[in-house]
């Protein structure tokens, strides 16, 4: 008996179309509906990169197409890091509230013929056709001077720091791909170079190009085997700090002597190559982690050497870079460190910057407290150019701040930095830190310092950073003067 003739399986049959047209119905509507989620963003209600691959691809189309082949520009703006630190810091609301302003200041600026992307937290992304050259630096100023009003909220104020990257269609390249490249590394090199916008040009491609390889010199340096092999290509210089108990005319009365340690890449083709340019690449490939500890029982077992020597109570300062200080094992590489060695801890100071505490103060305390636990000295390396408020040091176990270099520059010219320096000294006073001043070059400078209460000094007026030799004798003439530093004149 076949089924045409069987009422029953006819009947089943029925159901199950009826069920698989429903099933169908809810797999199309589930479909839209993630297709809606993916190509809107929640926060502005701006189009994705999904619409921007589309609409970039529709773009070039219509571009190619016409006659006069005027093209378009491609912008990518950034949000920079203080829009982060915003964002983990201050309450929820906030940041999402700084999104949605940005995103109503930027489309208000636009022509109907012009397109806005929100492509990631962070990012937006403009394509402007026709709009290049003179008629896009007075769209850039307009647009600069909106994203650099201050987002207001009750009890605080805040301006974002933007950066734009600009690739003109089809100058700086044909396809989707290349010009969003291009306008990217635009955007990296005004990140970089601390300007508001950089139009593509093809040397930026090749600064890009070198970045990556020395990127992965930087891997293969620090991917060989023995961490000993290290000292082959990254050499420690050490810059003196001293702290001081009077000034009488240009005389300085020394009561201790300290170093910060400075890391340097001896390249074995490039030359020797400053940690401005080769940290931030070790944090980026993570590879900061071996070479952190490394430097951590290098400057312990240089503490150890010198206090064998009879070279006795030189402090050593090391900076550790906020992946580090972040690294579950940081504190546990010190640990053994140390007990390898037995070195007093107190004479190690650990300099961490702002935006490691602040970022995420409660991970950042209880690091802190590891450290201190440990008997290592803790301090607040660059201080004043961050986000952080003064009235939370005391949350954490701090023992120093170091106003950075910034503030000491023009301390002798600006009004406005002598005042931020002097109420600087007032809190460390109040809150029992030590307090530092690094960048120190010209003896007013120190003289003004001293005359405002700071007394510990680091910069070239007492020496630039020097190897370990030049800085024992650095510090045994000192010592020889019977604890006095003349300054230069
Ligand atoms: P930093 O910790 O603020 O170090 C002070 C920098 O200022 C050093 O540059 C030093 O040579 C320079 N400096 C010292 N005195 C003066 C002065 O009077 N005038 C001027 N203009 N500059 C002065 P350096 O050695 O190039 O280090 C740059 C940065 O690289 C350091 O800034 C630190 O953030 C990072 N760094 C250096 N060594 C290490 C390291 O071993 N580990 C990690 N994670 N970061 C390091
Ligand atoms: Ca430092
Ligand atoms: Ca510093």
């Amino acid at each position: 008996m076949d089924d045409a003739s069987n009422p029953e399986a006819r009947e089943n049959d029925v159901v199950e179309t009826r069920e698989l047209r429903a099933e169908n119905r809810r797999l199309t509507q589930k479909v839209a509906e993630l297709e809606r989620k993916i190509s809107l963003q929640p926060q502005t209600g701006l189009p994705t990169h999904f619409r921007l691959e589309l609409e970039l691809d529709e773009m070039i189309e219509q571009a190619r197409e016409s006659s006069d082949r005027k093209g378009f520009s491609a912008l990518i703006i950034q949000l920079g890091d203080n829009y982060r630190m915003v964002r983990k810091t201050v309450k929820s609301g906030v940041s999402e509230w700084i999104l949605y302003q940005t995103a109503c200041r930027i489309t208000a600026l636009l022509r109907p013929i012009d397109r806005v992307f929100h492509t990631h937290e962070n990012e937006f992304v403009l394509l402007l056709p026709e709009l290049k050259g003179q008629l896009l630096a007075s769209f850039l100023g307009k647009l600069l001077a909106r994203l650099s009003e201050p987002h207001i909220f009750s009890g605080f104020n805040v301006v974002i720091q933007t950066a734009v990257g600009i690739s003109y269609w089809p100058e700086h390249g044909e396809d989707r791909s290349s010009i969003l490249h291009h306008a990217d590394i635009a955007v990296g090199a005004a990140i970089e170079e601390r300007k508001p916008y950089i139009l593509f040009k093809p040397e930026l491609l090749q600064a890009a190009v070198e970045k990556v390889e020395l990127q992965n010199s930087i891997i293969r340096a620090i991917e060989k085997p023995v961490m000993e092999r290290l000292g082959e290509q990254f050499v420690l210089h050490y810059q003196p700090k001293l702290l001081c108990s009077s000034l009488e005319g240009r005389t300085l009365r020394v009561d201790r002597i300290e170093a910060e340690i400075l890391i340097r890449w001896n390249h074995p083709t490039k030359g020797l190559i400053m940690p401005d340019t080769f940290i931030p690449l070790a944090e980026e490939t993570g590879l900061i982690v071996p070479l952190g500890k490394w430097l951590i029982y290098q400057c312990v077992q240089r503490l150890a050497a010198w206090e064998k020597a009879g070279k006795t109570g030189i402090g050593i300062s090391l900076n550790l870079s906020p992946q580090q200080f972040h690294s579950d094992d940081a504190a546990q590489v010190f640990k053994s460190a140390i007990d390898s060695t037995g070195i007093d801890p107190g004479n190690l100071t650990v300099e961490i910057t702002e935006t490691c505490l602040f970022e995420d103060p409660c991970a950042a305390a209880v690091m802190l407290e590891r450290f201190e636990g440990l008997g290592l000295r803790l301090s607040v390396d660059d201080f004043g150019t961050g986000f952080s408020s003064l009235s939370h040091l005391h949350r954490f176990p701090l023992d120093e701040i170091k106003i950075d270099r910034l503030f000491i520059e023009h301390l002798d010219a600006n009004r406005q930095d002598r005042i931020i320096v002097r109420s600087l000294v007032s809190i460390a006073r109040g809150l029992g830190l030590s307090l530092i001043a690094e960048g120190v070059e010209k003896a007013e400078a120190l003289e003004i310092l001293w005359e405002m209460g700071c007394r510990a000094y680091q910069g070239y007026l007492i020496s630039k950073p020097l190897a370990a030799q030049d800085f024992i004798a650095f510090r045994d003439r000192i010592a020889a003067d019977g604890f006095k530093f003349r300054l230069p004149d």
